[in-house]
């Protein structure tokens, strides 16, 4: 006999406001695709004051897992049964996964990041002294994976004072990472021995043509300079410091891994990482 018909796709996707730019259904439905599993990625506008029914109405429709971006990253923590260790010590949740009936709150953000750091860019942060620029989400993100993994020195420079410090006083308290906070002046120079420089702020994301105002002549071959912008992939940051002889990495790479990692903990399969970036690289360009 014939198999029964199926016409039931698993679901996931984002919740956002606005979200009609993000461009995580393009990775994930390529990666899908490229894997043959039957499931569709939703990007769907949710209003802050209907994030609980949103939130109710996957539990109805048993999503397999969601994202969330702005403004829901933080809210939604109130709203899952679980939260995992290291989103809790970051503060927010981009990316919801089932167990059973059980819905569990992670952050790939950093993770991809750290990812991305030691596979790409061939260093591993544990005794590595870093500079990252912003303390906001993915400053947040990328800092306390820095120092779960074991970095020395970390410098955090922001514009905001108190979202700076904040950040600084947050990671100091989860690891013995040394950590600072140093106001942003226009022209920032970068302390002696940084092994790498991380831009985390939203400067140079597309339209945006510019670069963080820092010191670029601390910039040499010898360091890693990382962005976490990934659209687009060769920002004017990491082409300034490709031209001082700095190994550089991409905000792209960060982007498929943290949304490879999301992948395989909906699917339970290993991501088709390289079709999530040429999607994603098409699409940028
Ligand atoms: P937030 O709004 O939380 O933080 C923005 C940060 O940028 C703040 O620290 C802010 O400083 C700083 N900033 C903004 N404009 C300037 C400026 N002109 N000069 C100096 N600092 C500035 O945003 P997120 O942290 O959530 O996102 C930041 C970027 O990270 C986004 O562009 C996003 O695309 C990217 N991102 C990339 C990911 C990836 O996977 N590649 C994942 C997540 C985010 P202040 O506090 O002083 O206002």
């Amino acid at each position: 006999m014939p198999a029964a018909p199926n016409y039931r796709s698993e679901l996931v996707g984002v919740f956002g406001h606005p979200v009609a730019e993000n461009p995580t259904i393009v990775m994930m439905e390529a990666a899908f695709k490229a894997a043959g599993l039957d499931y569709r990625y939703l990007t769907i506008e949710v209003l802050p004051k209907d994030l609980a029914a949103g939130i109710a109405g996957i539990r109805a429709m048993g999503f397999r897992g969601l994202n969330l971006t702005i403004p829901h990253k933080v809210e939604v923590m109130k709203h899952l049964d679980e939260i995992s260790p290291n989103a809790e010590l970051i503060g927010a949740v981009n990316t919801v996964y089932r167990e059973g009936d059980r819905l569990i709150g992670e952050n790939t953000d950093g993770k991809g990041f750290l990812g991305s750091l030691r596979s790409q860019g061939g260093l591993d942060p544990a005794g590595r002294s870093f500079v990252v620029l912003g303390a906001g989400g993915a400053a947040r993100a990328v800092s306390v994976e820095l120092a779960l993994a074991g970095a020395t020195r970390i410098v955090i420079v922001n514009r905001d004072e108190g979202r700076g410090r904040a950040l600084a006083e947050r990671v100091a308290g989860i690891a013995r990472t040394a950590l600072e906070f140093s106001p942003w002046k226009a022209g920032y120079r970068l302390p002696e021995g940084t092994d790498a420089l991380v831009n985390a702020t939203s400067v140079g994301l597309y339209p945006d043509p510019g670069r963080p105002d820092i010191d670029y002549g601390r910039i040499g071959p010898g360091m890693l300079v990382c962005d976490v912008i990934p659209n687009p992939p060769r920002s004017a940051f990491l082409r300034e410091a490709e031209a001082r002889g700095a190994r550089t990495l991409d905000g792209l790479g960060m982007l498929v891994n943290q949304g490879a990692i999301g992948f395989a903990l909906w699917t339970g399969h290993e991501a088709p990482a390289a079709a999530m970036r040429e999607a994603l690289a098409r699409e940028f360009a």
